[in-house]
């Protein structure tokens, strides 16, 4: 510990004399066996002085910056809810924190209220089926593809995000041939959508008490995480807060931004394979 106490006295020392010109010091106050260390932090050091930030490294800083590459992109589900909704609302506003809601027309008719008051404070708004009651690849039925989402879609009207997001539900969360159909697809590349999926999904409505420890396991799993919750009346978003402050504390960073992974349709042209979440049987 002696010796790394030293290296940081020296770096310290080193970049002050870079950053006034007296170049000559460097010399004196480097040991050979150290002078990687302390060349390179001393570099790094009085880049960090030019560009003006002038906090000196801490111990501790490299950890943070591994975590840091964390991403999370959070979205919520099957709202709005006149209570949950605004209690997640009042969450991200505090944390400063944009997401998606991807919404029911089924709801939306009664509370377009709570998605204008969403979209107004910078969360984009998206379409999750009229009635949410079968999963379009289980869907027979002729037109009701496009019900479920043009009804919705006009529902939503002018609170759509630019890109049109759509997103399917099928069973448990489980991304798999429930999903869509061939209706669904033509409609979404005929409409222009973009289909909006996930890798992350704690089961909030399953384990209300429980499920924050699951999603910031699932969300360190991987660098980059869109994961679904719910704004229904679970009780789960009570522990919302708790969430994403554990997982800002581990440093993880939030993104309104999908990751490319999530998005097999972008704008109504299939960029990814699709047969997995694809039913084409008869
Ligand atoms: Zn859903």
């Amino acid at each position: 510990m002696a010796g790394i106490q030293t290296i940081d006295r020296q770096y310290l020392t080193v970049a002050r004399s870079m950053r006034a010109s007296r170049l000559q010091t460097i010399a004196r106050v480097l040991l050979p066996a150290a002078l990687p260390t302390v060349l390179y932090r001393a570099l790094a050091l009085r880049d960090a002085l030019r560009r003006g930030g002038l906090t000196p490294p801490r111990r501790g800083d490299d950890v943070q910056e591994h975590r840091s590459m964390t991403q999370i992109t959070l979205s919520f589900d099957n709202g709005p809810d006149p209570d949950v909704t605004p209690q997640v609302l009042e969450i991200l506003r505090r944390h400063d924190i944009r997401t998606t809601f991807f919404v029911l027309g089924d709801k939306l008719r009664e509370r377009r209220y709570l998605c204008e008051r969403a979209h107004g404070e910078g969360h984009a708004i998206g379409n999750h089926t009229d009635n949410h009651l079968v999963p379009l690849g289980m869907s027979r039925a002729a037109g009701t593809s496009t019900f479920e989402i043009a009804r919705t879609q006009e529902l939503i009207g002018d609170l759509a995000h630019e890109r049109k997001f759509f997103r399917p539900f099928g069973g448990g969360g489980l991304l798999d041939k429930r999903l869509l159909n061939p209706e669904a697809v033509e409609v979404l590349v005929r409409g222009g959508f973009t289909c909006v999926l996930w890798n992350a999904i704690p089961e909030d409505w399953a384990r209300p008490e429980e499920w924050v420890e699951r999603a910031l396991q699932q969300c360190f799993s991987q660098p980059e995480t869109l994961i679904v919750l719910h704004d229904i009346a679970t009780g789960a978003m009570n522990k919302l807060d708790r969430f994403l402050t554990l997982a800002k504390d581990r440093g993880a960073s939030f993104t309104q931004e999908f990751p490319a992974s999530c998005i097999p349709i972008e704008r109504g042209e299939i960029l990814r394979p699709i047969d997995t979440y694809l039913n084409s049987a008869d």
